[in-house]
């Protein structure tokens, strides 16, 4: 039977024709998207604004992939930043390579599955590889793994959910009740991401918010404090591994020190500034880190990966089996197995493999490449930063420790610093938004293309004179 003599009702799936138009149709468009140098910033648009160019373009009949595409290309796209671009510095860009961005495409183009072994054993096998390879370059031990995730958001509250789990079966194991007197609580610094925060929220439990440092970076002494205080409440510590404002890192390896006289779970919050650990610039700042329970790092930051994606590795992955494995006679198949499956290691269910693109690209170039272009953002951020302090007329707000440079032009107020930045968009050189420290606005370069250079940022710095 040709595959045109298929039914209506199969004519989203048959092998045709059209189904080859549209396929080279959005294949082509990849391919001069991957191939472009010059995809400008682009800006957002109003609601309005877009109706009115793209049209209606949901109906009965459907428009056709070639209005669609062209809606896309013309409409859409241009109404999104492009993040990949090197002048793109606020917030934490993205830089994806460009072997994870295409094979990105063949990850959806197989309908993989990656939430279980027997669906999807060597799309695992392979994300598997890279954890493993990641949790080396933590310093833990053997054994040590976890899963992909969307997000760090995810990931922190997937690791705390572990960890929680983890203190409760050892206080029940130990006869006692598997909620402490007053709840559990979890301690961080004030820098810690929102999203420590709000994974608290989520999980009904406290935040016990200790204060940084001069530097911002939390220190052992503080979270002795609160362990003294309040110890029997607390089943997690988190430590940032580069906070996503100033890039600072916690003093982890004071932190983890005190495993040895108090009974917590230690998660590293490294979903920008882990990375940095692959570069021998960097790498001290991170010593303590091979004593963690739990770390995250998203790929889709500063390990060239398309978002969207996280890893969570966990020391013992034993216990993220046991806190997030679900259970359901659909499942027992599943569950039944001693395979490795991982959906069992995260609140996720479902999932494609997200971390093949990161596989296929650190496969390609290998890992010194990365460390090469890791290297370079921090290079780079130590250089402006110096041209910071040169230059009349602006103060570095604090000295860069990974690739974040904050600063500010002295004498502006917010709505200078507004102004500078609508024009910078408007005129499609950068894209650097204002943000703020301690009540006061400044400007920040979250540095990650290897693509970024120093002429770029000075040229961004003289705009501002
Ligand atoms: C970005 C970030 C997160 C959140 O990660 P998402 O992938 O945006 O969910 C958490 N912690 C830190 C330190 C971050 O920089």
């Amino acid at each position: 039977m040709s595959a045109e003599a298929l039914p209506a009702h199969a004519r989203m799936h048959a092998v045709s024709d059209e189904t080859r138009s549209i396929v080279d149709l959005v294949l082509d468009y990849s391919r001069r998207r991957l191939l472009t140098t010059d995809t400008p910033l682009d800006h957002a648009s109003s609601p309005s604004e877009l109706t009115r160019l793209a049209g209606r373009t949901i109906s009965e009949e459907g428009i056709g992939a070639n209005r669609a595409l062209a809606a896309f290309e013309h409409v859409l796209a241009p109404a999104c930043i492009t993040t990949d671009h090197p002048q793109y510095l606020s917030f934490i860009p993205s830089a994806p390579s460009k072997a994870a961005m295409a094979f990105d495409l063949v990850v959806s183009a197989s309908a993989l599955y990656g939430g279980s072994w027997m669906e999807g054993a060597g799309a695992v096998h392979a994300e598997n590889e890279v954890l493993t390879w990641l949790a080396a370059e933590f310093g833990l031990p053997e054994g040590a793994g976890g899963v992909f995730v969307q997000g760090g958001t995810i990931g922190n509250l997937s690791a705390l959910v572990a960890a929680r789990d983890h203190a409760r079966r050892t206080r029940v194991a130990a006869g006692g009740s598997p909620r402490p007197e007053g709840g559990w609580a979890v301690v961080c610094s004030a820098e810690a991401h929102s999203s420590v925060k709000s994974a608290a929220e989520i999980m009904d439990v406290d935040v016990i918010e200790v204060p940084g440092g001069e530097s911002g970076s939390l220190a052992a002494s503080a979270v002795r404090e609160a362990l003294e205080g309040s110890g029997e409440r607390v089943f997690a510590v988190v430590a940032t591994g580069g906070s996503t404002n100033f890039g600072i890192v916690d003093d982890i390896a004071g932190v983890a020190a005190l495993k040895d006289e108090f009974d917590f779970w230690l998660h590293i919050d490294g979903a920008y500034g882990l990375t940095a650990m692959l570069s021998p610039l960097a790498r001290d700042f991170f010593a303590g880190v091979e004593r963690a329970d739990s770390v995250i790092v998203d790929p889709h930051k500063w390990l060239f990966a398309p978002y969207d994606v996280c890893a969570l590795i966990y020391r013992d992955p034993e216990a993220g089996r046991l806190a997030h494995t679900q259970h359901a006679e659909y499942l027992d198949i599943l569950t039944e197995r001693a395979a490795y499956d991982p959906s069992d290691f995260s609140i996720q269910l479902t999932r494609r493999p997200r971390g093949l693109p990161l596989w296929f690209s650190l496969a390609t170039y290998g890992a010194a490449t990365y460390r090469d272009a890791v290297t370079h953002s921090i290079a780079l951020a130590r250089e402006i930063a110096d041209e910071i302090e040169r230059r009349p007329g602006f103060s570095l707000v604090r000295d860069p420790q990974l690739s974040v440079v904050v600063f500010e032009r002295d004498g502006w107020e917010k709505a200078d610093y507004e102004r500078w930045s609508d024009g910078l968009l408007e005129a499609q050189q950068a894209f650097v938004v204002p943000s703020s420290h301690a009540g006061r606005t400044n400007a920040r370069f979250a540095i990650v293309n290897p693509l970024t250079t120093f002429a770029q940022l000075s040229a961004i710095l003289d705009s501002m004179e």
